[in-house]
């Protein structure tokens, strides 16, 4: 056996200067070098370590192979050898919601629960074209204010309120966090942000083909910066980056026959969570799944054998596929066939929070104001619902202007509080994820209440698939309950 590190992402910096030192003249510092000596693996038996040396020393011939081979032949997945990170600095949330769909990737974002606001936004190319820059920018200052008013207050009340959490090491860091997570539902969607990307050649390759039929100028912009250093650097290996009819024309299609079938209408204040759907007799799925996993023959006979169980055989399966898992264990793959459709209504915040699960399948609205807005607790408490609210009405009143004359960037004005529906498709082994995380007590309130809605909505229909569903903080207790007290 043998394994050999064969390559590494390293500060392009430190690149830089290794190559500067080393006065390197060749041209081969590139990702592509591993992509093209990957990709002949198949065909070529040499060693790899051979196919390596192959493609440093003849980047030409390296990139020739990527393009015959990616391109030619269809290897797309030989792409994905190649790796960048990206900073993506001063971009508006609205954009980095844009980016932030894509899954196959990792982000870190400046969190606006953390970090104090500086009143920093992003002024939409479209708008000014419009001529509402004036209009558009006073609205943000207004809500800015608020956001500041609203944060002096409710760190003052918090203080006073957390007093005992205050004096605990990092207690003041803490509360000041409350203060600012709730202040931020009144900043908007242009507020600018910040976030390390770590994404490989072929879905970038896609990120960049959406991005550019994006209508927003910001987003279309983005793909351009995004797409510069990587031609640069790799030109072997992104190609089709340029979007088609299937990236534009289908969704205007889609969007005009949606319309004519089902008009736009003010949405009923109905419920937050609703599971729509979910996999059938999910208890039993699961038994015959973990039987067919662990036992043999096929499907049908496992199927059939945990149909035959009574209620307690049952139990005892499933209570050993759980019986030693910690908190930060992943559930025992079998949990992916137990599959639950929710339609969920989000604040933008929570959506924020809830895009990043990638394991999950989410079909996303555009913000819909007729459901509303969602009001910090906290906010009410001191009562400053007045302001939160002024802020609000003086959003939509802009919001209003900007769908009338510059309707692709009406969005940029919305703040964290408006509201989108998303429905979410998620596995019984990623709800377990989730709920760990989103339930947990360090989790922000707004999703943690999605999250527990989440969690009732399954627990009668599944007990036993999701008898340990909690959030980590719960999770011991929930296991004496279960396990130590049954
Ligand atoms: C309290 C809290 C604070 C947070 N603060 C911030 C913050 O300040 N800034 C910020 O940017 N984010 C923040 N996050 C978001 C967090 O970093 C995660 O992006 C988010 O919770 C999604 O969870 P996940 O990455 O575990 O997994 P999911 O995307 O839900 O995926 C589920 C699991 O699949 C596996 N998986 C998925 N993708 C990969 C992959 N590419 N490689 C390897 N394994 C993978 C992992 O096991 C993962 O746990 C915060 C989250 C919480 C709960």
């Amino acid at each position: 056996m043998k394994v050999v590190l064969a390559g590494y992402n390293v500060d392009a910096e430190i690149l830089r200067e290794l190559k500067e030192k080393a006065h390197w003249e060749a041209d081969n510092v590139t990702p592509e070098t591993l992509s093209a000596a990957y990709a002949r693996i198949s065909r070529d038996p040499r060693d790899i370590e051979e196919l390596r040396a192959d493609s440093r020393t003849a980047t030409d011939k390296a990139r020739r192979s990527n393009e015959s081979i990616i391109f030619g032949l269809g290897h797309a997945s030989v792409a994905e050898h190649a790796l960048f990170n990206l900073d993506i600095i001063g971009v508006s949330r609205l954009a980095a919601e844009a980016v932030q769909q894509f899954r196959l990737a990792a982000y870190t974002e400046k969190s606006q629960r953390y970090i104090t606001l500086d009143g920093d936004f992003v002024t939409p190319p479209g708008i000014v074209a419009a001529g509402l820059e004036k209009e558009f920018r006073a609205t943000v200052e207004f809500q800015n204010d608020v956001y500041k008013k609203l944060y002096d207050a409710l760190k003052s009340h918090l203080f006073r309120k957390h007093a005992g959490v205050v004096a605990t090491k990092n207690g003041e860091r803490t509360v000041d966090g409350w203060a600012k997570e709730d202040a931020r539902y009144v900043v908007s969607l242009a507020t600018a942000t910040q976030f390390g990307m770590t994404m490989n050649a072929r879905e970038l390759e896609h990120l960049l083909r959406r991005l550019r039929a994006d209508r927003r100028g910001e987003v279309r912009a983005l793909a351009e910066e995004l797409h510069r250093p990587l031609a640069a650097l790799s030109p072997s290996i992104i190609k089709y980056a340029n979007p088609t009819a299937y990236d534009t024309d289908r969704v205007e299609a889609l969007a005009a026959l949606a319309l004519e079938a089902l008009p736009r209408r003010a949405s009923e204040s109905g419920e937050l969570v609703r599971l729509v759907s979910h996999t059938d007799s999910p208890d039993l799925s699961l038994c015959a799944a973990l039987l067919f996993r662990y036992g043999g023959g096929d499907y049908a006979a496992a199927h059939a054998t945990a149909s035959a169980m009574d209620p307690g055989q049952r139990r005892q399966l499933v209570r050993t596929a759980l019986s030693e898992r910690s908190c930060w264990d992943r559930a025992d793959r079998t949990f992916e066939t137990i599959e639950f459709l929710y339609e969920l209504t989000v604040s933008a915040t929570n959506y924020a929070q809830l895009k990043r699960h990638r394991m999950t399948t989410q079909i996303v609205q555009d913000y819909d104001l007729t459901l509303g807005v969602t009001v910090p607790p906290n906010i009410v408490e001191i009562g400053m619902e007045k302001e939160f609210h002024a802020a609000v009405e003086r959003s939509e009143e802009c919001y209003a202007t900007l769908a009338q004359r510059c309707p692709d960037e009406k969005d940029y004005i919305l703040t964290n509080a408006h509201r989108r529906r998303v429905l979410t498709r998620l596995n019984a082994r990623e709800l377990y994820h989730f709920a760990a995380l989103r339930e947990d007590e360090h989790a922000q309130w707004d999703i943690r209440e999605t999250s527990r809605l989440m969690r009732v909505a399954v627990e009668k229909i599944a007990p036993l698939t999701m008898m340990m569903l909690c959030g980590k903080s719960d999770f011991t207790a929930r296991r004496t309950e279960i396990f130590d007290k049954e």
